[in-house]
């Protein structure tokens, strides 16, 4: 037996199961078909898209953001060639981290497509049409997802004119007209990078609200702030078609409650409709792994599939398509994987949209809490009334916790604001550890920070905020 663990896919799933399998002592290869490490989220998701939001953050500030702190400059320059080359060194850094990971962990990692002979034999197929045949005790898929495109609706992506996520983080030149089919998260995220350098953006989307699933408070209140900033929204309609015309793209859409369809012109459309599981060519059914109603590999609460010494994590399997997620089963998996006792605690897993505010949540929202008929209660707090906030011109928002009206245990939190995916983070921990509202509002604070906001609100869940 060559190997312990063969792991499909070295996304943050993958690789991170590799990693802590090896440092249990496990004897460990990684299969990848692209050529770089990281999967979806290095490549071309989290780390590409934060380093074009944090730099178009930056110019919209040099722009619009310095006059009033009394420093005049003159108007910034934007070279998107730069900014690119910035992101994709962001990238480039990353990628090699994990290399250098692998060869610190004594990871075997083979690059190719990875497919499942059976139970025990992954066979890799490299670019030159190679195969290798690998022997392992257990096969760990984490092959991720990819775009989804929108149901009923034949949508040629080619990466330039209509893009997914992939060509919108790769434009060669601002678009005037950016229309983005889908007001979730990466939609919203790439919209705000290309609106801050200059386009006008559009979001279509199904739903009456965006950022579905969230905070029906939060998601209201985040819309009219990106609608300050200048985004237009066309909410509760439903796309019937997306084509080239002319240099661009129509976008048809109608009303979800019925009327006239309308289309709207663009120099480039974002469809981010969301993300599928990724299973194309791994062999699955040839091997008998069997499939949710969804797509997705179906699992145990141990991450096993109905094929014993076959496991899946991430992307692939149900629960949110999120970096962090997929991380912590794959850590969860490899401790199982070495007979120890790992697990994922699936009520505390922090979702964030990192725009301008960011947003950020932990827990259950107040319609999941109604909709379950828990008796809750629910404080609040304005980031207009923190002195941090107004020090650094940062007043958009405010934090919501939620706690159980009996015994005071906070269920959900959530953040509006600036630094709101760091803050997240100690109602999270509070939460792993089953705290109370009044644990959260009697921890001291250091002054002056945003944080003191998350105190506030929780001060405000049980008794009453001191500064307001
Ligand atoms: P992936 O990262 O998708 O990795 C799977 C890997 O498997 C890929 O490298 C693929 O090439 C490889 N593979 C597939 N099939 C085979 C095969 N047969 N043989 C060999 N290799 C194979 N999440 C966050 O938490 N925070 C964010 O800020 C965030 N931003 C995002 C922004 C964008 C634009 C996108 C698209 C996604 C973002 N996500 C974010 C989601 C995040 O990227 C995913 O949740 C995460 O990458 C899932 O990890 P994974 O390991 O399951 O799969």
């Amino acid at each position: 037996m060559a190997y312990d663990v063969v792991v499909i896919g070295s996304g943050p799933g993958g690789y991170v199961c590799a990693i802590k399998a090896a440092q249990l002592g496990l004897k460990v290869a990684v299969v990848e078909k692209r050529a770089t490490y990281g999967g979806t989220c290095l490549n071309v998701g989290c780390i590409p898209s934060k380093a074009l939001l944090h730099a178009s953050e930056m110019f919209h500030h040099a722009a619009h953001g310095l006059d009033s702190l009394g420093i005049e400059v003159a108007a910034p320059r934007l070279n998107l060639e730069k900014m690119m080359a910035h992101k994709d060194a962001t990238v480039k850094s990353n990628v090699d981290g994990v290399a250098f990971l692998f060869k610190k962990n004594k990871i075997e990692a083979f690059t190719g497509t990875g497919k499942i002979v059976a139970a025990g034999k992954v066979s890799v197929t490299g670019d030159d049409g190679k195969v290798q045949e690998l022997e392992t005790k257990n096969i760990v898929i984490a092959t991720g997802s990819d775009v989804a495109g929108i149901p009923g609706v034949n949508v040629e992506i080619d990466e330039k004119v209509i893009v997914s996520s992939t060509g919108a983080i790769a434009l060669d030149k601002v678009p005037q007209n950016l229309v983005v089919v889908g007001g979730g998260v990466i939609g919203l995220e790439l919209g705000s990078v290309w609106m801050r350098l200059g386009a006008k953006v559009t979001v279509v989307e199904y739903l009456d609200t965006i950022l579905g699933g969230m905070d029906g408070e939060v998601s209201k209140q985040f819309q009219r702030m990106l609608a300050k900033q200048g985004m237009t929204f066309n909410l509760g309609a439903k796309v019937t078609g997306v084509e080239k015309s002319g240099a661009g793209a129509k976008v048809t859409y109608e009303p979800v409650k019925g009327g006239d369809a309308v289309s709207v012109e663009a120099d480039v459309v974002l469809i981010s409709t969301g993300r599928k599981p990724y299973t194309t060519g791994l062999g699955l059914e040839e091997a008998g792994v069997a499939l949710d109603n969804r797509g997705r590999v179906e699992i145990d609460g141990h991450y096993k599939t109905n094929v014993d010494g076959i496991y899946a994590i991430g992307d692939v399997v149900k629960g949110p398509m999120l970096a962090h997620k997929a991380e912590d089963e794959g850590v969860a998996l490899a401790e199982i994987l070495a007979g120890q006792h790992g697990h994922v605690n699936y009520d505390v897993i922090p979702g964030v949209v990192y725009t301008q505010p960011e947003v950020a949540s932990v827990g259950k929202t107040e319609e999941e809490l109604k909709a379950s008929g828990v008796a809750y209660k629910v404080g609040k707090f304005p980031f207009t009334a923190n002195g941090r906030a107004r020090a650094m011109q940062v007043t958009d928002g405010f934090v919501k916790i939620l706690a159980d009206k009996e015994t005071d245990r906070v269920l959900g939190g959530h953040i509006v604001g600036f630094g709101a995916g760091e803050m997240i983070h100690e109602i999270a921990v509070l939460m792993e550890f089953g705290g109370s509202s009044e644990d959260l509002g009697r921890t001291c604070h250091a002054h002056p920070t945003m944080s003191e906001a998350v105190k506030e609100s929780a001060l405000a869940t049980f008794f009453k905020p001191l500064h307001m």
